[in-house]
């Protein structure tokens, strides 16, 4: 929490105007009782009406500026509380914009939105809560302890008495209740992790007939979270009555021994009433140091999780002087490279070591799970390379920016993500200011223009979140449209022709060739179809080169080459 707080230093203005108006709103509060005791001792007693109209008239004014001050106060700080929310969602997006995919696996999508959301939203209430009590509670209850003894000092035995059993009831409280709000936000993270799992995959919920099963793992967590927060409305529920019954128990106890004095003549009904107000007063305050106690533990929480995001070491920073290549040419070349994803004990990949140059066309070709979307990975820096390294212009891709290595790529991954947006926008996605000629190359070169075009309002057409409106193979195309359309001196497709049929995915290679002519281009592919004329073919298997060159030498040197091959092309075609 407290690491949090600098973020609130733009409003230091603020805060600074809620402390001084809460520091009035209690001074004032605390002078009424004592002008009320001096209405009734003074102006009744002597039934003096220009006395009890004239310190009348300035309670009148006192609880005006009362008033006054607590709308300011409370203004103020909503405003801060709720600037303050808005940076650390800034703060938080900043920083999961910079993971690397390592991160990403690391934390997961659930728990980092409830952190966004969720977490922020529990600081920002208790920031509220915080900037006026703070000030508030311990203010009135030390105020409030010196104005009652001022009228009186042998009724204080009561306060005595009654503070420490206040303190034993919220000790107890805090016991039970603390647990119960450490686990509040891991029940919710439980919770949105079922949902999003259903809401993403509900097609697959459905053909596998699981809803039922679903619903009980959702009710689970659902019931899970509601039992937790039922438990804490007891403890509360007991709380607030129970502290409600010993602030009248001690206004019985006050007025009891009080008339007894009175009788005696020692003491002023005024003085009485003005003293049962301050106790009221200490005793609430007490009461708002135990919902800040209650509050603060459960805001303390929400703070971990949220420095746990803002302060993880990032995997894959930029150097501070990052090297610029010398020319733009867009070779790639891995040097002896091995990577091992965290937590596996196979490396992904061994010893890998190929060059690729601009106007040639490099194959990866190789089993599922072979690795070679890991290696594609490495040359966008989204891991990095446990040894040896992977050099794009000459240069190691660690000692770049990762922004000026990212401008040289145009990239299609092997899940083809489309967002929300016109299909024209989701093109443009890979160059901001395209015009509307670009686009419309770009979904030529990528075979896309023709569906486009039977849609209703072509370009135009919406894509709906997570692109659910266009087929696969639609998808494919458009993500090459996008990846095209940057005019990249390197371009990646992590086997993105995987949906198309054969005729679309021979016009697409045809028209890619001269459009990409003297680019860096590399391919993975299943199929031998589409690799076969590759001026270099890389055979993957099991993370390591098992043979490289063209489609003939392959032929009569790999034999898992040539096993490829014989699974997918009849004899015929091989002779
Ligand atoms: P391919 O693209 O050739 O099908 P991948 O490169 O995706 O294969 O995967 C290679 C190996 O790395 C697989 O054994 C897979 O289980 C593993 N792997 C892939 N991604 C991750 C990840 N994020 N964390 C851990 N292991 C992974
Ligand atoms: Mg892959």
């Amino acid at each position: 929490m407290v690491k949090l707080i600098r973020f609130l230093k733009q409003y230091t203005g603020h805060i600074a105007g809620v402390i001084i108006l809460l520091f009035m709103q209690v001074l004032l509060d605390l002078y009424l009782p004592t002008l009320m005791a001096d209405i009734v001792d003074i102006g009744l007693v002597n039934e003096d009406i220009n006395y009890i109209l004239k310190i009348g008239g300035f309670m009148l004014l006192i609880a005006a500026g009362v008033t006054l001050c607590a709308i300011v106060a409370t203004y103020l700080s909503s405003k801060t509380a709720v600037g303050f929310g808005k940076i650390l969602r800034e703060k938080i997006f900043a920083k999961v914009e910079s993971f690397s995919l390592h991160e990403f696996d690391k934390f997961g999508t659930a728990t980092l939105i409830t952190r966004t959301t969720n977490d922020v939203t529990q600081i920002q209430q208790v920031s509220v809560l915080i900037l006026s009590m703070m000030i508030v509670a311990p203010l009135t209850c030390i105020g409030g302890v010196i104005m009652a003894l001022r009228q009186d000092t042998s009724l204080a035995w009561v306060l005595v008495v009654v503070i420490p059993i206040l303190f034993c009831i919220i000790g107890v409280t805090l016991k039970r209740g603390l647990p119960l709000f450490k686990v509040m936000q891991e029940k919710i993270d439980k919770l949105n992790l079922v949902l999003r799992e259903n809401l993403t995959g509900i097609r697959v919920v459905r053909a596998f007939n699981r809803i039922e099963k679903e619903r009980v793992r959702f009710d689970d967590a659902n019931r899970d979270l509601m039992n937790n927060a039922i438990q804490i409305n007891i403890i509360m529920a007991v709380l607030m009555p129970g502290m409600m019954l010993i602030m009248n128990l001690t206004t019985v106890a006050l007025i009891w021994f009080g008339a007894l004095r009175i009788e005696d003549g020692t003491m002023q009904i005024g003085s009485l009433l003005a003293f049962i107000q301050y106790a009221t007063q200490i005793l609430f305050s007490l009461l708002m140091l135990v919902m800040l106690f209650i509050m603060v533990p459960r805001a303390q929480v929400s703070a971990v999780r949220i420095n746990e995001v803002l302060e993880i070491d990032l995997d894959i920073i930029d150097p501070e002087k990052s090297k610029i290549a010398d020319s733009e040419k867009g070779t790639v070349e891995f040097k002896e490279v091995s990577f091992c994803y965290p937590g596996a004990d196979q490396p992904a990949l061994k010893n890998i070591s190929f060059s690729a140059k601009p106007g040639e066309l490099t194959a990866i070709i190789g089993g599922t799970g072979s690795g070679k979307s890991t290696l594609i990975n490495l040359i966008t820096r989204f891991y990095d390379v446990e040894s040896g390294s992977v050099l794009v212009d000459g240069v190691d891709v660690r000692e770049m920016s990762q922004k000026t290595l990212r401008a040289k790529i145009g990239y299609v991954p092997q899940k083809t993500v489309l967002f929300s947006g016109t299909i024209a926008e989701n093109i443009k996605y890979g160059k901001e200011d395209a015009t509307l000629e670009e686009i419309m190359h770009a979904a030529q070169v990528a075979q896309a223009t023709e569906f486009v075009l039977e849609m209703e309002a072509g370009f135009e057409h919406p894509i709906t979140q997570g692109g659910t409106n266009v087929s696969g193979g639609q998808k494919q195309r458009l993500s090459i449209a996008r990846a095209l359309i940057r005019k990249s001196k390197i371009y990646i497709f992590d086997d993105s022709f995987s949906a198309l049929d054969f005729k679309t995915d021979a016009k697409l290679r045809a028209a890619l060739k001269s459009e990409v002519a003297d680019a860096t281009v590399i391919i993975i592919a299943q199929s031998v179809s589409t690799v076969w004329d590759a001026d270099r073919i890389i055979v993957l298997d099991d993370g390591q080169i098992s043979g490289i060159g063209t489609h003939q030498e392959l032929l009569n040197t790999c034999k898992v080459y040539r096993e490829i091959v014989a699974s997918q092309l009849s004899e015929e075609e091989l002779a």
